[in-house]
Parts: C-alpha cells; sequence; structure tokens
C-alpha cells in the first residue's frame, strides 16, 4: 500500500503554525514511506474563505520546504484539489447516501430549530436535532425535494448502541449514538459542510491516514458513520495532541504569535521552526533536541507520538533559532537578509516613504530604522501622543485591543487602501475622531509622532509588525491610569 496523507486547510485566514505542525507530521510520515504528500483547500466556507489565504498558506508551508505532491496549484490526478469546485461530487455522494438511508432531507424551517433550541436551552439539554424529518416517508421527501422545497441533508445517526472509534495514539475511543446530533451534511445552498467534503475527499483521494489535530476527534464518529454509509474502508486516524501555551491553554494568538506570517517575517530560519516544530509531541530515539527535516523522516513514525500536550513555547523557538543562526557562515546570513529585510523589493518599498524626510544616505538608517526592527520602544514624548487629550490610558488599551481583535485579523489583504477604510470606519463606531486613532496609531507601530504617511507605512510594514507593535503598546499602557 502507498502511503497518502494530506494538510486540509481551510482558507479562513493568516496561515497558522498549528497548519504547519499537522502538515510536518503528514509530510513526514508520506516521505518516510515513499508515499504523497496532498493538499487540499477546504474552502466550503464561502463566507470566511478567501483567496488571500489560500495563496498565504500555500507560501508559508513552501518557506518551511513542506512541498505537496498534489494540489491545487500543481495539480494531480485526483483532483480538483479545492471543495469548491468539487460540489457536483459531494451532491452525488450525497444521494447515495440517501439512498442507503444513511441520510435524509430535513425541511424544518430555522423558525422551528431556533424554537428548538430555545426549548432544549430552557430545560438545560444540549441542542440536538430532535429526528423529525427523519420519520418522513421517501416518497413524500422525494416529492417535496422535487417540488424545489428548501431542505438540508441530514446524517442519519441511530439513537441507540455505541459507535467505537479507532484512534492509533488512544486505541478504541467508545462514543454514545444518542449523544451525538443528526448532522447537516449538505446545506441548503448546496454546498457540503465539512464532514461530508472531508469524508468524500479521503476516500476519493486514496488517503490512507488521516493525521489531524485533536479537536477533529469528536468529529470522528460522524465520519466512521459516513464510511459505513458508504460502506468505504475507512483510513487510519491518528489525532494530534493540541499546542499550547505555555500555561498549558491551547495555543492562541492573545498569547503567542501563531501565524507563520510572523515568523517568517521577524526573521526566524525555516530549518528552526521546522526543527522546533517536530519536537511537539515527538521525541528522536536518542531524545536529540536538534535534526534536520531529512534526520527527522528517518526516524519518524506515528507509534512514537506522544500525548501530553505540547507546549509551543516562543522563547525556546528563539534560542533554537539562534543556535541555527550562529551556525551559518556569515555570507549565508547575508543571503538570508537579502531575501528579506535587505531584499531590494523590500527597500524599494521603505525608500519612497523616506526619501523626502532625509537629507543625506546616513539619515536614511537613523530615520527608516523602525522599518527594519521588531519591536519599537516608546521615548516619553511618544508615550504622551499615544493616548490622545481627554482620553485616559485604560481607554486607550481598550480600543487597541478591539482594533487587534476586530480589524487587524480581519483585513487579510493588507494594503493602504483596505487599511485606510478599515481604520476610518472603525473610528467612527467607536465614537473616536480619525485624527485621534491615527496619532494613537502612528505612536503605536512607529514609535514617532511625525512618519511617513500612516497608511503606506502600515502596509510597508505587513500585518505582524504591526500586530506586535500594537500588541506592545497595549502591554506600555498596561497599568497606567491616565
Ligand atoms: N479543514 C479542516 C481544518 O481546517 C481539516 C481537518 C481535517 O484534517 O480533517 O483543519
Amino acid at each position: 500500500m502507498t502511503v497518502r496523507t494530506r494538510i486540509a486547510p481551510s482558507p479562513t485566514g493568516d496561515p497558522h503554525v498549528g497548519t504547519a505542525y499537522v502538515a510536518l507530521f503528514n509530510y513526514a510520515l508520506a516521505r518516510r514511506h515513499g508515499g504523497q504528500f496532498i493538499l487540499r483547500i477546504e474552502d466550503t466556507d464561502r463566507e470566511r474563505s478567501s483567496a488571500a489565504s489560500e495563496a498565504m498558506i500555500f507560501e508559508a508551508l513552501r518557506w518551511l520546504g513542506l512541498e505537496w505532491d498534489e494540489g491545487p496549484d500543481v495539480g494531480g490526478p485526483v483532483g480538483p484539489y479545492r471543495q469548491s469546485e468539487r460540489t457536483a461530487i459531494y451532491r452525488e455522494h450525497v444521494e447515495v447516501l440517501v439512498e442507503k438511508g444513511a441520510a435524509y432531507p430535513c425541511f424544518c424551517t430555522r423558525e422551528r430549530l431556533d424554537a428548538l433550541r430555545a426549548e432544549q436551552k430552557a430545560q438545560k439539554l444540549n441542542f440536538g436535532y430532535d429526528g423529525r424529518c427523519r420519520g418522513l416517508p421517501a416518497d413524500e421527501a422525494r416529492k417535496r425535494q422535487e417540488a424545489g422545497e428548501t431542505h438540508v441533508i441530514r446524517l442519519a445517526m441511530p439513537d441507540e448502541g455505541q459507535v467505537v472509534v479507532p484512534d492509533l495514539l488512544r486505541g478504541e475511543i467508545e462514543f454514545d449514538n444518542a449523544q451525538i446530533d443528526d448532522q447537516v451534511l449538505l446545506k441548503s445552498d448546496g454546498f457540503p459542510t465539512y464532514h461530508l467534503a472531508n469524508v468524500v475527499d479521503d476516500h476519493l483521494m486514496g488517503i490512507t491516514h488521516v493525521i489531524r489535530a485533536e479537536e477533529w476527534l469528536s468529529s470522528l464518529p460522524k465520519h466512521v458513520r459516513l464510511y459505513e454509509g458508504f460502506g468505504w474502508e475507512p483510513p487510519v486516524f491518528c489525532h494530534l495532541p493540541l499546542l499550547r501555551n505555555a500555561d498549558r491553554s491551547k495555543i492562541s494568538k492573545r498569547k503567542n504569535p501563531v501565524s507563520l506570517n510572523f515568523y517568517r517575517g521577524a526573521g526566524y530560519l525555516p530549518e528552526a521552526m521546522v526543527n522546533y516544530l517536530a519536537l511537539m509531541g515527538w521525541a528522536m530515539p536518542d531524545e536529540r533536541e536538534e535534526f534536520t527535516l531529512e534526520e527527522f523522516i528517518a526516524e519518524f513514525s506515528l507509534e512514537r507520538v506522544s500525548l501530553g500536550g505540547p507546549v509551543f513555547d516562543v522563547e525556546k523557538l528563539k534560542w533554537l533559532n539562534g543556535k541555527y543562526l550562529r551556525r551559518l557562515a556569515p555570507p549565508e546570513i547575508l543571503d538570508r537578509l537579502r531575501a528579506g529585510p535587505l531584499s531590494d523589493e523590500h527597500l524599494l518599498e521603505v525608500l519612497p516613504l523616506v526619501q523626502e524626510r532625509v537629507d543625506t544616505l546616513e539619515d536614511f538608517f537613523a530615520y527608516a530604522g523602525f522599518f527594519f526592527t521588531g519591536d519599537v520602544t516608546l521615548d516619553d514624548e511618544a508615550l504622551k501622543a499615544l493616548v490622545p487629550k481627554g482620553r485616559s490610558a485604560p481607554e486607550t488599551a481598550k480600543l487597541l485591543r478591539a482594533l487587534l481583535e476586530e480589524e487587524v485579523d480581519r483585513v487579510l489583504d493588507w494594503n493602504a487602501g483596505a487599511l485606510e477604510e478599515g481604520l476610518r470606519r472603525f473610528a467612527e463606531a467607536k465614537g473616536w475622531t480619525a485624527k485621534e486613532l491615527f496619532m494613537t496609531v502612528r505612536v503605536a507601530t512607529t514609535g514617532r509622532k511625525a512618519s511617513p504617511p500612516l497608511f503606506e507605512t502600515l502596509a510597508v510594514l505587513g500585518k505582524e509588525t504591526c500586530r506586535r507593535r500594537l500588541r506592545g503598546a497595549v502591554e506600555t499602557l498596561k497599568g497606567r491610569k491616565s
């Protein structure tokens, strides 16, 4: 049997370290056994999916050297590899399930479902569909479907008994069928949900090992039921432990940078990042902590993955990165700098913003320094300007926190036009004047009261640097009263 693994990200935001972690383990298993590693884009959530996010996922995985053998951009024998291009396949398949009685059309209206939810809430029950449409006679259901009545297709879960799901690392896990909802498989707009598309694709794409994050374990009973419904042999399932913050909570952007763009932009070396991710839930047989991707692949086996929640500790990653950096010969470091902060591309973005404001070339280094560093430190003057007159430090910190959560995360296409529009809208929504907000953001992101044009500057700094400095400003304001 040829091992075939996949990474199946949803393109709904910045490329996440968790995606790289799961991709790495899938990649290693496929390479270890001379198999194939596939990239599939799970973009069935039409509202949240975006081409910008997809492009960033491709770039980030390539930066780490985790090349895929088949995928939306490189093609392959079992494509298309983007779920939005496979909707006809899902519709065909869901029909098969309905015919076999493993799924059924449900005509319940939003109002009915809302009322049901309210009732279950009042009775302190878990929400679940009550199965009303499961009992409809097949010919009546068919007629209503053909008449064009709005409906979804649901998975028919048995009301009693248990479903036993196998996980390579945890053994067999039992779930009560009664606890599992009649999951919607096909939405009323004809788009599949994650569960249907994921199972159909893993089967049609010949995936032999589904290696994914632990958070999907609770979906496994539904998936197993789908495999049964189709009469398909399920793949091996292996749920990797969740990455955690230092305080052991699930890794989150509130506590750690989680975007791969952050690490790339901050000049972490991809080989150090890969090495660090390979230590998450994994140890080399000889326990050594530094190794190359090739060495990892040579030793890799899923059975060696341990379940104790691995801590993604940025300080440790930085330490490891330093070791890698010091091992490079200076000309190699120069190459890396020239590929990043000192690339012509970056310099040519910075220069036009600075040109008007310097008189000699040496001034450039003093003036433009903030384009090349990570954090900025605020001097007294900057600190004063960070909080607008008439506003307090806590109020400003709160606003910047909201800005991070509501705007910065949302803007995927980080360009001057989008930023100006977003910031103006945000100021208005929060009852700040544009002038107040712009000054606060300017000081937080550049460390100074006067800077090149704000939106162009933010665009060149990049989202991750801006995020980091805004967070830094929130920290600075913490504990200050006025
Ligand atoms: N689209 C899911 C995700 O974003 C895939 C989960 C899986 O691998 O089954 O993680």
